[in-house]
């Protein structure tokens, strides 16, 4: 089974081809002129996706070596996202699957972050059902129980801002570029985790609140550059690892709370933000000291890409769930 898999949900528009569960190619085509507004621009975006989107098929046809009528299907991210952007992507695949008389496969975004783990790939274990997702991005935070592959149940989520907007509003209180997430990383690695302390927020159950700690941070830079002007610059390296030992507290009290009302041990992340190297080393030092078992998906698949919309695709192939030309984008879904 051949797939062709499309993603332009927000400002990456990226395609993929998969041989069963095997990526053949992942392309994605970033969109950096959003970056010197920080943050996506919607308009900009699906025009960006209207010029992107054939050279980047293309790209993924030649980098497979497979020619479009081998294609057995076409799956594309049904939502969420912005509007105009999933409309340049499912029209374009609408049209691709009529000329090519094959299947229509519409895919969930957020359902395509937790699967993206059952992408066959060397050195990368799959989960077994029931896990537990941790869906880290910039528009979600979630805890989902995953029963099997479209047996999802959401049991906690951000109440106010995804974690990945966390870490890009902190950075922007510190005067970094954006997105920040990436920075904050890079300068936390050089840091002393216990520099500063931020007050956790208390959110009852399994659900997050990220809203509040941003403001903390916001309030003690404001005080700290009343003292020394200078302070940001001078303790750049232990206020990034504070705000994101902060964060990583925030998230393993969650997860460990749902691994008590679950009894499931097996924890799996994704999203954008689980490509950051401090989450990444403190879930897999949980694998010893709480026996969870961890997986962290290869760094490709974590931020937005089309090769978990082709796994997705692919599971769908095989139990059949088409569409017709008339299904349409849905900026918010549910799992
Ligand atoms: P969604 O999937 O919810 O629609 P999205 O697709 O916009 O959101 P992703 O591309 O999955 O989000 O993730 C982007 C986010 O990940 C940004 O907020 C970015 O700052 C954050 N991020 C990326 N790398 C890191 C890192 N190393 N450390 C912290 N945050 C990071
Ligand atoms: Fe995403």
């Amino acid at each position: 089974v051949f797939i062709l898999a499309i993603e332009s949900s927000c400002d990456d528009t990226a395609a993929a081809i998969l041989q069963n569960d095997k990526v053949l190619s992942n392309v994605v085509a970033n969109q950096l002129i959003h970056n010197q507004y920080g943050g996506v621009v919607p308009e900009l975006a699906s025009r960006a996706h209207q010029q992107n989107i054939v050279p980047v098929v293309d790209a993924a046809l030649r980098k497979a070596n497979i020619q479009k009528e081998q294609l057995s299907a076409i799956a594309f991210t049904q939502g969420p996202g912005l509007m105009g952007s999933l409309l340049v992507g499912s029209s374009f695949a609408k049209s691709m699957a009529v000329a090519l008389q094959i299947p229509l496969i519409a895919v969930n975004h957020m359902q395509a972050h937790v699967l993206a783990h059952f992408i066959e790939e060397d050195g990368f274990d799959k989960p077994s059902f029931p896990f537990l997702a941790l869906t880290i991005s910039g528009g979600h935070t979630q805890i989902i129980k995953v029963a099997n592959f479209f047996d999802m149940t959401v049991i906690g989520e951000t109440t106010d801002d995804a974690v990945g907007e966390a870490f890009d509003k902190s950075a922007k209180i510190l005067g970094l570029p954006y997105p920040g997430g990436p920075l904050i990383d890079k300068y936390a690695q050089l840091g002393n985790p216990k520099a500063f302390a931020f007050t956790k927020p208390k959110v009852p159950g399994l659900d997050f609140s990220f809203s509040g700690l941003k403001t903390a941070i916001l309030y003690f830079i404001q005080k700290k550059k009343l003292e020394n002007p200078n302070f940001v610059d001078e303790n750049l390296n232990d206020i990034c690892a504070s705000i994101q030992h902060t964060i990583i507290e925030i998230l393993m009290d969650k997860l460990k709370l749902a691994v008590k009302e679950t009894g499931i041990k097996q924890i799996a992340i994704g999203g954008g933000v689980s490509a950051n190297s401090g989450i990444r080393n403190t879930l897999k030092e949980a694998e010893n000291k709480y026996g969870w078992k961890t997986f962290v998906p290869k760094f490709e698949y974590t931020t937005d890409n089309a090769a978990m919309i082709g796994i997705v695709g692919y599971q769908k192939f095989l139990t059949q769930t088409f569409e017709t030309s008339s299904v349409v984008s849905k900026a918010r879904i549910q799992l």
